[in-house]
């Protein structure tokens, strides 16, 4: 945030402080002066007319990419918080990866048919579509069998435009591979499943999940995705493919920090920040102010 700028026309007072509405005007093309921002966002208010520039806070890097890291770190602290090490002092973490099936029925290693995958294969934009109601079945079903399970997913984008979920878990009980796959197959997932213990305190998955999280955020136009479509003039619904919906990411209450926490102690560190930048100038401006009236100022005080 900058110092708001009133615009001078004098047609209404300036708001008292803290007391103006602002909401956004419009855009700043290119970034602004001690903003980390590409395309800040000028915001107006609806009472003074006073404008401020605020950073854009996308989370597209294709966008802006100042915002977008900043997005990626929040989203960062977000995993990294619960995966503390004093978790696994009273359970078990771990990096479960789960996938859509496959794109044409296959064969297990018995010779029958592997039940994740219909004969004609999966429609990967209506799969994609029903993937987070796949996802919510799943996770019921994990903290049925494991009472007070807390997970946080982040989505990544598979080459072949399928969704395809990396969780962190925290379990106070044992997770085991085979009921995990058995649980994700029958909530429409592949058989393709991975589950991997997590080195306490570990930051490598949580980094890992932070990845993909800003990567899925800028890989909308190629998710096959298929919604219902309503034509206003007809009244006709239509299943047609439109950019993918889907949530980057989500985690349980319990997970850890909140990304409103997150976002709280960065915004008390900024102004922290800030207070001790405008200090700092300060100080400067009287070093300067004092060199160059040095010569001109009394001495007759100076202690002798
Ligand atoms: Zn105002
Ligand atoms: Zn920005
Ligand atoms: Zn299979």
């Amino acid at each position: 945030m900058v110092a708001a700028s009133h615009n001078g026309t004098g047609e209404a007072p300036a708001c008292q402080p803290g007391a103006c509405r602002f909401h956004v005007s419009g855009y700043y093309f290119g970034p602004r002066p001690g903003m980390d921002c590409e395309r800040p966002l000028r915001w107006t208010c609806d009472y003074c007319r006073a404008s401020v520039a605020r950073t854009c806070s996308g989370r597209r890097e294709s966008v802006c990419r100042p915002c977008s890291a900043r997005y990626r770190r929040a989203v960062r602290a977000v995993a990294v918080s619960g995966m503390v090490a004093e978790r696994s002092a009273t359970g078990f973490l771990y990096l479960l990866t789960v996938t859509a099936p496959g794109e044409r029925a296959h064969r297990l290693p018995g010779g029958q048919l592997c039940p994740c995958t219909p004969p004609g294969g999966v429609d990967l934009a209506e799969w994609n579509a029903s993937h987070s109601g796949r996802w919510n079945h799943l996770r019921t079903n994990l903290r049925r069998d494991h009472e007070g399970l807390q997970f946080m997913r982040g989505v990544e984008v598979q080459t072949r435009g399928a969704l395809h979920d990396h969780a962190m878990i925290w379990s106070p009980t044992p997770l085991d591979l085979v009921a995990v796959r058995r649980r994700a197959m029958a909530a429409g997932f592949g058989h393709s499943v991975d589950l991997a213990p997590c080195a306490p305190g570990s930051r490598k998955a949580a980094y890992y999940v932070s990845k993909y999280v800003t990567k899925a955020t800028d890989a909308r136009e190629r998710v096959p995705w298929a919604a219902d479509v309503v034509d206003y003039a007809t009244g006709e619904v239509t299943r047609e493919r439109v950019p993918g919906r889907y949530r980057t990411w989500s985690c349980s209450k319990g997970w850890g920090l909140r990304m409103t926490d997150v976002r709280a102690t960065a915004r008390a560190y900024a102004m922290k920040k800030a207070e001790q930048n405008r200090q700092l100038e300060l100080d400067g401006a009287l070093v300067v102010l004092g060199a160059a009236l040095g010569p001109l100022l009394p001495v007759a005080d100076a202690p002798t």
